[in-house]
């Protein structure tokens, strides 16, 4: 029961264990999940903005080079004071140029000029209505990458307006530093790209990394991408922590709830609803005429998983989880049942020997139950015999019990005698009816010496106190005979029988034992 008990907890440790861990995993995913659901709805929301921004600026862009297409018919001298102030007050513009005959021939900049465009920007494609390239710089500011963006007149052929802006990633790298999981922006035209990466012009298959987002902008060749990282350590320490946390707070439930319903009392209960008690009977003979004259009941748990477990072990868990109360009952209970058959198999008078635990026997109740007990049986047939260790009788509550149930007429027995502490004291004071020999001294006949001095003293002092003897575990011939050579009244074993269900006990046939006679 003991191996049992610890088995069991083992399994709640476990079963708790796993449980634990399961619940972890599944609050540290969804913790992840969650971060990371809630990331991707920031980074849409961060790439949305940035689209509608830069399609704004762009198409801010148009309509200011549409202002200023009619000026590419003029002269720069008429032009050039109207381009430098438009460039000036529109923002991110580096430059403003006319273009005419594939020539900037002036600039907000640096006013009048002759350059062919396509030593200028030699990517562009003037005869679309607009293009746009990335550029590594301007002739002002020969490092700063610039967007280059061409309007065609749609008027003149052969002309039409040329700007430059600035592409200014600070704003980005600020935020980004703010957001550790961001690792960077770039954008590009083509195979071009500038990027937080690296202060100039890169082509873009050099940016290695897998950008989280790639967004296109409406209306240009522009695409905006973002880079970031797939796990951040903070989350992944958060849910760590939170799923450890959560993880031993379940585990620590589970093995709360199982110990609370696996508990040998627990299991004790749903034994009774469930019916894997029964009893089995083991006779006593008469040492004289050996006759049965009566038989003792055992108690049997058929458990369905732990298959037979011996009384020794579970009435002491019984006694320990306050339950053998409602475990005697259900086994007077189970006399009850039996007893009309019993009668048919015992001789009227016959003894039934009961075990009885001593926190029975102290509870305020117990009177209540034994006579609920007689009353059920037949009629004038049983004598009930209440046995009680030694060890017990220890007890004065209990004691005191004993002659409240010799004066109601029940028998008393004094169980395992000369195993327990010497109750020698009280049976001086109390008067008891029986006194049952363990099976250990009955055991020693014919092995130690021929004679057994102790039993013999025992014997003695029964027959002095005027109680009857019971010898317990009798399993040979020899025992037998010796026992009834020393005036032993009663014998009870394995020679005689081994305890029976009702069943084996009614198909069973008493041998005459002539071997003693
Ligand atoms: P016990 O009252 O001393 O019961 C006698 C025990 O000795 C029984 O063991 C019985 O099967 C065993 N026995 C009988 N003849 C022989 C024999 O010749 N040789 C050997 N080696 N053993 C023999 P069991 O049924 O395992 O019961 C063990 C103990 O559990 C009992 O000892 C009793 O103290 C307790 N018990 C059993 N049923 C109940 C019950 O219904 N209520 C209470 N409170 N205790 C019970
Ligand atoms: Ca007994
Ligand atoms: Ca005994």
């Amino acid at each position: 029961m003991f191996s049992r008990y610890f088995s069991r907890n083992r399994k709640i440790i476990l079963i708790s264990l796993i449980a634990g861990m399961l619940s972890a995993f599944i609050v540290g995913g969804l913790q992840l999940g969650l971060e990371q659901h809630k990331r991707e709805d920031r980074y849409t929301a961060l790439v949305n903005n940035i689209q509608h921004w830069l399609s704004g600026y762009l198409n801010e862009i148009r309509t200011t080079a549409e202002s200023l297409q009619p000026l590419a018919l003029d002269e720069c001298h008429v032009a050039a004071g109207e381009l430098t102030s438009r460039a000036a007050f529109t923002i991110n513009v580096r430059a403003f140029l006319l273009v005419k005959d594939q020539q900037a021939f002036c600039s907000s900049a640096t006013g009048e000029m002759s350059m062919p465009m396509k030593d200028l920007v030699p990517d562009i494609d003037l005869t679309k209505d607009t293009d746009m390239v990335l550029l590594p710089g301007t002739p002002m500011m020969p490092n700063k990458p610039a967007i280059a963006v061409w309007f065609r007149s749609p008027l003149l052929e052969k002309r039409g307006v040329f700007a430059t802006l600035n592409i200014n990633l600070t704003p980005y790298m600020l935020y980004i530093s703010q957001r550790p999981d961001l690792t960077g922006v770039a954008l590009s035209i083509g195979h071009r790209a500038v990027s937080t990466f690296s202060p100039g012009l890169v082509d873009l298959s050099t940016i290695t990394l897998p950008p989280i987002r790639a967004a296109h902008i409406e209306g240009s060749p522009i695409t905006f991408y973002l880079y970031a990282k797939k796990w951040r350590p903070e989350d992944i320490q958060f849910a760590v922590l939170l799923a450890t946390t959560f993880g031993m707070l379940f585990g620590l439930l589970t093995a709360y709830i199982l110990q609370n319903n696996l508990t040998p009392g627990r299991e004790i209960l749903s034994g009774i609803k469930r019916d894997q008690f029964y009893v089995v009977y083991q006779p006593v003979v008469d040492a004289k005429n050996l006759q049965v004259t009566g038989v003792e009941v055992l108690m049997r748990w058929k458990h369905p998983t732990a298959g037979e477990i011996p009384p020794d072990a579970f009435i002491h868990f019984a006694e320990a989880q306050q339950l053998i109360m409602p475990l005697t009952q259900h086994l007077f209970r189970l006399i009850a049942h039996d007893a009309p058959r019993l009668k048919t198999l015992l001789p009227e008078g016959a003894k039934l020997g009961i075990n009885i635990a001593p926190g029975h026997l102290q509870d305020e109740n117990f009177m209540q139950d034994i006579r609920q007990l007689s009353r059920s049986l037949p009629a004038h047939h049983f004598s009930i015999v209440l046995e009680i260790t030694e060890r017990d009788m220890l007890l004065n509550e209990v004691t005191a019990r004993f002659e409240q149930l010799r004066e109601e007429g029940y028998e008393t027995a004094i169980d395992d005698f000369g195993t327990g502490h010497s109750a020698l004291i009280y049976l001086e004071r109390f008067t008891m009816d029986y006194l049952k020999i363990d099976r250990g001294f009955v055991n020693a006949i014919g092995t130690e010496t021929v004679t057994s001095p102790v039993l013999d003293a025992v014997l003695t002092l029964a027959k002095k106190l005027n109680m009857l003897t019971v010898a317990e575990g009798v399993e040979t011939p020899e025992q037998a005979r010796w026992l009834r050579e020393h005036g032993v009244h009663y014998m009870q074993g394995y020679y005689f029988s081994r305890p029976m269900t009702l069943q084996q006990f009614t198909e069973w046939r008493s041998p005459p034992f002539s071997a003693l006679l």
